[in-house]
């Protein structure tokens, strides 16, 4: 489970971040993502030195979604990068809700796997390439190509349990929520953030 720094870090590939901010998160992220890509690599070798493991054999447990309709039908392999929920207008505006709960995965781990024709694109910028079901509008994930990671949201895949570590842009918030988690201003100072946190 990579933890809250980790999880945060990665955040700014979920969300369109003002111009101002863009270039700056793009390549904090980058570095992070990078950070996150090596643990992982760790993890596979640690997986394969038969220590752990004697048969070799890594098992990967796979979650089934589907949007709205059920035209588009998709899988995701393994352990997610990073969980938590997202506070900013932008999420806002394009979910049509108060919060929303992310999921991220590398690529490799995300499989369409019936009516992937039905997929339709949106991409207000370059790092996120917002995707949704052409059919009965519902949404399913966004790629973030500049990140290598891809957003599944937590509602598309109702099989996989929602564990999330962390709130960012809680200063936008309109629905507040006291789960006890951390709660960010905006993103970690790492990215160009405040860092800041704030109450419940
Ligand atoms: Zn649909
Ligand atoms: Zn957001």
């Amino acid at each position: 489970m990579p933890d809250v720094t980790s999880i945060t870090a990665v955040h700014p590939a979920v969300c369109d971040s003002p111009r101002r901010k863009h270039g700056r998160c793009i390549k904090q992220s980058r570095r992070v993502v990078i950070q996150i890509a090596a643990e992982a690599g760790e993890k596979d070798a640690n997986a394969s030195s038969g220590l752990d493991n004697p048969t070799g054999v890594t098992e990967m447990t796979t979650y089934k979604g589907k949007c709205f309709c059920g035209a588009v039908e998709i899988e995701v392999n393994g352990t997610a990068e990073a969980m938590g929920y997202c506070h900013c207008s932008s999420c806002r505006s394009w979910s049509a809700a108060p919060v929303t709960a992310f999921t991220l995965w590398k690529p490799q781990n995300v499989r369409v796997t019936k009516g992937a024709e039905q997929i339709g694109k949106f991409m207000k910028t370059e790092a996120s390439h917002r995707q949704f079901c052409k059919r009965c509008g519902g949404h399913l994930m966004t790629d973030h190509p500049p990140f290598g990671l891809v957003d599944v949201y937590a509602a598309t895949i109702p099989t996989l349990k929602f564990t999330p570590g962390v709130h960012v842009n809680y200063s936008e918030t309109v629905l507040p929520m006291r789960d006890g988690l951390p709660k960010l201003k905006d993103f970690p100072a790492e990215l160009g953030g405040s860092g800041v946190a704030v109450p419940e």
